[in-house]
């Protein structure tokens, strides 16, 4: 905890003055444009790796960057899909998968789990993805499960409705920790863009 509050000290002595007019602004307007979903992990930072700006991106981050597609009923990860998309009215959905993922990497590799039943169960949102990957292929898998989680996106109303409108567009990426390169999936997995 030592480290956090030395963290928050410096934040109010360095960072929030130099950005005082901005943090002004957010304190009464919330309009992100984007929708960024990622995976829990520590080492990827949505607005560190797009270079963006508090009030930037609506962040969702669920272990495995996993959206269970939609059932009827609420849960923490469609309410803020839903919020993001009809509240707030964000233009573009990312979700990115990241290199040496843990959650992929245990079901690439077909780690016991029996020691995390929540975890256990979580992952089966990847099922799709794992049937369409050999086994021990983590980077193949965290592709697949990328565009998996788009397919998962859509079946939400509130992205199918805006996917109808034409007001949102859907965004695969996969983060390299090790390099800071972000590959742009395609449809068929395939990267599109450096
Ligand atoms: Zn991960």
């Amino acid at each position: 905890m030592q480290d956090l509050a030395e963290g928050i000290a410096r934040f109010q002595r360095d960072v929030f003055p130099a950005k005082a007019e901005l943090f002004a602004r957010l304190a009464t307007q919330h309009s992100p444009h984007t929708l960024f979903i990622g995976c829990s992990d520590a080492r990827v930072v949505p607005e560190l790796i797009t270079g963006t700006e508090p009030g930037d991106l609506f962040v969702i981050r669920t272990a495995g960057n996993l959206v269970p597609a939609h059932t009827p009923g609420a849960d923490g990860v469609a309410a803020s899909i839903e919020y993001a998309v009809s509240a707030l009215g964000v233009r573009d959905i990312v979700v990115c998968g990241h290199s040496a993922c843990g959650a992929m990497t245990a079901l690439a590799q077909g780690h016991d789990l029996s020691g995390a039943p929540a975890v256990a169960a979580w992952l089966r949102h990847a099922d799709a993805s794992r049937a369409r990957t050999a086994a021990g292929d983590v980077p193949a898998l965290v592709r697949q499960n990328v565009l998996a989680q788009l397919a998962n996106l859509a079946t939400h109303p509130s992205v199918a409705r805006a996917l109808a409108g034409r007001r949102v567009t859907l965004r695969g990426w996969v983060y390299d920790i090790g390099s800071g390169h972000v590959e742009e999936l395609t449809a068929a997995g395939s990267p599109v863009a450096a």
